[in-house]
């Protein structure tokens, strides 16, 4: 008996001891829409996940996660309904509770603060031309400041309310040159 539990118990250390799954690979390997009514919503398959989902996307040299944090759609990308300025340049991504946030790609810390409507907002640039934007956090990553380097995965934050939101979610954006594209179709 004694040597099946200790046999159990090394089994359950060597699993720990394994370094968890990249991205994507499993933790955000499968996007869902959350229930409800969704402005913009991708198209899902019978069991609620969005079809086609690519958790990396490569974008003008840099490879990015379209979704930086466990959670449902509960925003996509577009004009949403009810005036000319409603335009949504991000993903939304419902979190209930704050969860971690991580570096959609390797980069630097371009900006860390609170921005008009995007509460506590972090920015990080990949490269010349590409950027990503995280906002609505409750709280910074530690040693997330400007300048700061970071890797695809790395935590920067929690998901909040803070600016601009209802709920606690991620509002997530891609930058091309400054201009917002699709993070759940954008690129190869
Ligand atoms: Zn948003």
């Amino acid at each position: 008996m004694r040597n099946v539990a200790l046999t159990v118990l090394a089994l359950s250390l060597a699993a720990c001891a394994t370094a968890p799954a990249p991205p994507e690979s499993g933790r955000f390997g499968a996007l869902r829409v959350c229930p409800g009514s969704v402005a913009n919503a991708p198209a899902t398959d019978r069991s609620g996940r969005v079809r086609g989902f690519e958790p990396v996307a490569r974008v003008g040299g840099a490879s990015l996660l379209r979704a930086p944090v466990e959670g449902c759609v509960s925003s996509g990308f577009g004009p949403r309904r009810g005036g000319a300025s409603s335009f949504h340049e991000g993903l939304d991504l419902y979190t209930g509770a704050p969860r971690t946030i991580v570096a959609g790609g390797d980069g630097v810390v371009d900006f860390v603060g609170s921005q008009r409507g995007y509460g506590r907002t972090i920015v990080i640039r990949h490269n010349r031309n590409i950027k990503t934007r995280y906002a609505h956090l409750s709280s910074y990553g530690r040693n997330i400041r400007e300048g700061a380097r970071v890797r695809r995965g790395d935590p920067i934050g929690r998901t909040g309310d803070s600016g601009n939101a209802t709920a606690v979610h991620l509002h997530y954006e891609f930058l091309i040159r400054g201009r917002p594209v699709n993070p759940l179709t954008f690129g190869d």
